[in-house]
């Protein structure tokens, strides 16, 4: 389910490639280029589950730089 508008404020949403921010464990990964939906008004940012998911995988197998083990 994709939306349309913003949830916030209901301006509509542009598409934007945008710098996505997660911490995995202690570390914060920021991966550029993400495609998202943003809303100009409050910067809301809306983005695709399946895309999440696929950043959570990239930065689960690229955690842990150095090799360090718990
Ligand atoms: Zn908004």
């Amino acid at each position: 389910m994709r939306p349309t508008h913003c949830q916030n404020c209901g301006t509509a949403l542009m598409e934007a490639a945008i710098v996505y921010e997660m911490i995995v464990g202690e570390e914060l990964f920021q991966i550029e280029d993400v495609p998202a939906l943003v809303c100009r008004e409050c910067g809301e940012q809306w983005i695709e589950q399946e895309v999440r998911e696929n950043l959570e995988q990239l930065a689960a197998e690229n955690g842990t730089p150095g090799g360090h083990v718990q």
